[in-house]
């Protein structure tokens, strides 16, 4: 049944038992629908109603997305105790987003003990005192009767949840906005807990949820706005990305950096000098955020105002790039930095949000982030990804002279940019010295995409058909050995195409729903229950995944061929574990054969090429900027310890990365 039918029929149903109802049939209380955006571009909705009957409170939800074509539903129940909303029972079952799923169940027993079902798991758990059932950001019905059940019983502290993790709720501040010339008072509150990182969400004044503003379980940008209200959405946009700047602000003012102004480091192995060099026992001086000289220790020598870091038994390397962050919550860009990366290139986001907070890294109010670079996403047509679509080649001028204007480095096209405003889109980007990189927009062919002004490609599978004859209908057997492979190549050689494979993110999408994904990265272990979560839910049907499994090894194979073909490849994550993920796409860089100095090249000097910065970043060399990784062991000899970053420095300032992993619940 389509959304709105299904919301008319249930409102009906609802009058029905409202006017007919007695004591003994259950009355509507309360019946609502919030519009659910990404990167503010509708794409569902959400029903919900609350009745009472005997004493308990029930809500049940509808979701429902339509994102890029396909759609998806999720049925909730949550029972609560209408004397205090504690509550009674739980189910949720369904997609949350086009590539995560969840199937979880809490039943409380009268004796108080929580049978815990998730993905045919059981488990039991009597909690101690006050607690709630709610399970990831979708739907987002629940977490209002979180927020109920939080004031109802004025709870101080943090909220135990059933499956597991716990919330805390802080009050922000009061807004008042307008709808329809009516002045509504709202107040402003960051959940955090229930998904990992603050939710940002508003309340009327009968606690009814008005808009929630937070990221998806596929960790895109994402708002809930209650109906009637969707005028206000770029206002819950901004007034959330100013709250992610002062939770930035604040992390960065408890988090000190250990050294700064000036300091030497010495006794570590410093790879990345000048033409990438590795130097033994060396010596680096740091000074006003910048390299003051390098050197072996035999031949440097350290003023005696410079305090020492004794870096002996450590690698130090250029900070890492990665070439495709989408931040899109508060929390990635401490993660990002404690992973050593010191440049994030944010591969598409929302400008509201990403340029408030780029702005204040860069006055140096934000210190607990990476520097960032832009990429502006432009997209057409019914399936778009977010609200910057062009349909014509005017509308496609505005957009890039837009993100211009806001400091944009480079241009983003998506899978359904129209194949005739490509070059509109590169020309304009090209004239005003940004850069453009991209998906290969459905129905264009690669040769085409580069001939028509693409300076990069997101996404090893893009570039698969390069392999193939450019001839329409030709045989498409992609190997990378053959000659029409190896003319592809050049192809992209001789066109200068910089490629950024995201590997890692390929073997995420690979994974069976339900599997933890902590046998290929470590790293989601270190992770709070709720990022956990999220990422259980992340994958595909069995089925899918083994197929998947076998284009994957497929892929290194490529990569590899790509490799030796001289083609620029750059590390870039897409999203799955904070910081963690940079460090698995270095280590698929080694399982594909290259070099582990290729592999860390990768992420430092060949990005900084491509977005043009390596005059002041990407080696460590004198007069560059400092921006650096301090490193347990050698990950020349074994990839795998360029996990162990235990320093950052960017911009001359050191920080120690376990309180960066701490400020976003992470284990160090
Ligand atoms: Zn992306």
């Amino acid at each position: 049944m389509k959304t709105k039918y299904r919301h008319a029929a249930l409102f009906f149903l609802l009058m029905l038992l409202a006017l007919f109802g007695t004591a003994t049939i259950v009355s509507a209380q309360e019946t609502g629908m919030f519009v659910l955006y990404k990167y503010q571009k509708s794409m569902g909705t959400e029903t919900y109603a609350i009745t009472k009957k005997d004493g308990v409170v029930n809500l049940s939800t509808e979701f429902q997305l339509k994102f890029i074509g396909s759609g998806f539903s999720l049925d909730t129940t949550l029972k609560l105790n209408e004397k205090d909303l504690t509550p009674l029972y739980f189910e949720t079952k369904g997609m949350t987003s086009t590539r995560t799923r969840v199937d979880a169940k809490v039943e409380v027993s009268e004796k108080g003990t929580a049978t815990i079902t998730n993905f045919g798991e059981v488990s039991t758990h009597t909690p101690r005192g006050r607690f709630f059932t709610v399970f990831q950001p979708a739907p987002v019905s629940p977490q209002m009767m979180l927020f109920r059940y939080w004031k109802r019983n004025k709870i101080k502290n943090a909220i135990p949840l059933l499956p597991g993790g716990s919330a805390k709720i802080e009050y922000l501040g009061s807004d008042e906005i307008g709808v329809s010339g009516t002045k509504w008072k709202l107040k402003r509150y960051a959940i955090d807990g229930v998904m990992w990182g603050r939710e940002i969400a508003w309340f009327d004044k009968d606690d009814r949820l008005i808009a929630l503003v937070s990221a998806d379980a596929e960790m895109d940008r994402f708002e809930a706005v209650r109906e009637g209200f969707g005028d206000s959405l770029e206002y819950f946009v901004k007034t959330a990305a100013g709250d992610a700047v002062n939770q930035l602000k604040n992390i960065s003012r408890k988090i000190k950096p250990i050294y700064q102004d000036k300091f030497a480091l010495v006794g570590g192995t410093l790879v990345g000098g000048t033409d990438f060099a590795t130097v033994s026992d060396s010596i680096i001086l740091v000074k006003n955020g910048k390299i003051l000289s390098v050197g072996k220790r035999s031949e440097t020598k350290v003023p005696d105002d410079f305090p020492v870091f004794d870096a002996t038994g450590k690698t130090i390397l250029p900070g890492f790039f990665d070439m495709h962050a989408h931040a899109t919550q508060a929390e990635w860009f401490p993660a990002s930095l404690a992973a050593g990366i010191t440049t994030m290139r944010d591969a598409a986001n929302e400008l509201e949000f990403i340029v408030p907070i780029r702005d204040a890294e860069k006055s140096g109010e934000i210190t607990v982030s990476p520097r960032l670079i832009l990429a502006g996403y432009i997209d057409s047509g019914p399936s778009s990804v977010g609200k910057m679509k062009a349909e014509t080649p005017a509308e496609a001028r505005a957009i890039v002279r837009k993100y211009k204007r806001a400091g944009f480095e480079q241009i983003k096209i998506y899978h359904s940019l129209k194949k005739e405003l490509i070059k509109v889109v590169t020309e304009e980007a090209h004239k005003l010295d940004m850069t453009v990189t991209g998906h290969i927009p459905r129905g264009v062919s690669i040769w085409d995409a580069v001939e028509d002004g693409y300076d990069q490609v997101n996404h090893l599978g893009f570039v698969f058909p390069i392999m193939t004859s450019r001839t329409p209908g030709a045989e498409r057997n992609f190997d990378p050995a053959s000659k029409a492979a190896l003319a592809g190549f050049r192809f992209l050689k001789e066109n200068r195409i910089v490629v950024e494979p995201t590997l890692a993110r390929g073997e995420n999408s690979s994974k069976v729903f339900g599997d933890s994904f902590s046998s290929t990265e470590p790293g989601v272990k270190k992770a709070p229950f709720e990022f956990q979560a999220l990422i259980k839910s992340m994958g595909v049907p069995a089925e899918s995944a083994a197929r998947r499994q076998r284009g994957r090894a497929f892929g290194l194979q490529v990569l590899k061929a790509l490799h030796e073909a001289g083609i620029p490849l750059v590390v870039g994550t897409d999203l799955v574990v904070p910081g963690h993920t940079e460090f698995r796409e270095i280590e698929l860089f080694v399982a594909a054969g290259l070099s582990p100095i290729d592999a860390i090249k990768a992420a430092t000097i060949v990005p900084a090429r491509a977005m043009k910065v390596d005059s002041k970043l990407g080696t460590i060399e004198e007069g560059k900027l400092a921006d650096l990784a301090v490193v347990d062991g050698n990950p020349l000899e074994s990839i795998s310890e360029i996990r162990n970053v235990r320093y950052v420095i960017k911009g001359g300032k050191m920080f120690n990365t376990g309180p960066l992993w701490r400020s976003v619940g992470f284990q160090p």
